[in-house]
């Protein structure tokens, strides 16, 4: 039976959406296919909206600050 993959690789930071559509941010860390795959090959982590439609689905390379098309919003935790 095959093993399930890790499951730390990819997040949804608590509280962080996209700025055009308000759906979830996923930060991701550039491993396996990412890896070899441009830009992501260049990058150690990545951040996108995860709606497939969004103009930021493509997303932007994830540095100490959250990404430029994102916001944080108040929660309740
Ligand atoms: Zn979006």
């Amino acid at each position: 039976m095959t093993q399930p993959k890790p499951n730390n690789t990819a997040s949804f930071p608590h509280g962080l959406f996209c700025r055009a559509c308000g759906w979830p941010v996923l930060h991701v860390c550039c491993n396996d296919g990412m890896a070899k795959t441009e830009p992501y090959a260049s990058a150690d982590y990545w951040g996108y909206c995860s709606n497939k439609t969004c103009e930021h689905h493509a997303g932007e390379e994830w540095w100490m600050e959250d990404p430029e098309f994102s916001f944080r919003a108040p929660t309740d935790t």
